[in-house]
């Protein structure tokens, strides 16, 4: 009998030894190889583009910065917010100064020939900013007063979606290169709009909201929309990182996280 206790003792140990050891290695050895620092998240973002990322004091606040928040706290990492242009983004993702661009960013089949993207988090709709009062009332009244010869500049912001649609020629649905002036950031374009530099901005529809909010004399033009999705970039190699952000993503969709925190920062109409 005693005998027979020792060998389940002896058993008992043994497994709980194999549980210890199966259950410590991946978490320590998955995190080095995860981020560029261990336990911390690195992530890219333009800190212009409200309600997505935006100052609040020395604070970046806004969507990207609370779901980066969820899931750096779901892979038990800390946060950390480099603040650059939008166009320096997938290349800092690239080259490992950051683990993720998290900025709005929309999927497009160029990016994903240098960064791979999770899963899409929300939409993004490409929309026109005009002056109240503008004679531009809709898309088509760009492209037909340039075809009557007169002049129409249009504000983007650099390297984004806007941009490049903007920029393409009049065959590609675009207005040409020559009639677009690119700002760094979307806040700078709207400045310009609003001195009168460029005649229209076209941007993502919630910054749009936010930047007509708080200009007086703006207004969002109804529109030909150009809906798009925007995910996290993270580099190609990097697919460790890339599956434990869709897990802790697809656990914060599921309990409701990614909602709320979209529904803080963006009210029901
Ligand atoms: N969604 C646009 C893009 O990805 C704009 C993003 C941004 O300006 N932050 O190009």
């Amino acid at each position: 009998m005693k005998k027979l206790f020792a060998l389940l003792l002896a058993l008992v140990m043994c497994l709980t030894l194999v549980a210890c050891g199966t259950a410590e290695e991946p978490a320590s050895e998955g995190e080095a190889a995860l981020t560029i620092t261990e336990g911390v998240l690195t992530m890219g973002t333009n800190a212009a583009f409200p309600p997505y990322e935006f100052y609040d004091g020395e604070e970046i606040v806004g969507i990207d910065a609370e779901i980066a928040a969820a899931l750096a706290e779901k892979l038990g990492m800390s946060l950390e917010i480099i603040d650059m242009d939008f166009s320096s983004i997938v290349t800092s993702v690239q080259t490992g100064k950051v683990d993720v661009g998290i900025a709005g960013m929309t999927v497009t089949e160029d990016r994903l020939e240098n960064v791979n993207f999770t899963e899409s988090y929300a939409t993004g709709i490409q929309v026109v900013i005009v002056p109240e009062g503008s004679d531009i009332t809709s898309v088509d009244d760009i492209s037909t007063k340039l075809a009557n010869g007169e002049q129409v500049l249009v504000g983007v912001q650099e390297s984004t979606t806007g941009h490049i649609y903007a920029a393409s020629s009049v065959e590609d649905g675009g207005y040409g290169e020559e009639n677009v002036i690119a700002y760094t950031n979307g806040a700078t374009a709207v400045e310009a709009l609003n001195q009168g530099k460029v005649d229209c901005v076209i941007i993502d529809n919630e910054p749009a909201k936010a930047f007509v909010a708080a200009n007086e004399g703006l207004k969002i033009l109804d529109t030909e929309y150009v809906v798009e999705d925007y995910a996290i970039a993270v580099a190609k190699e990097n697919s460790a990182l890339l599956d434990a952000l869709n897990t802790a993503m697809a656990e914060l969709t599921e309990d409701g996280t990614i909602q709320n925190i979209l529904d803080k920062y963006i009210p029901a109409e």
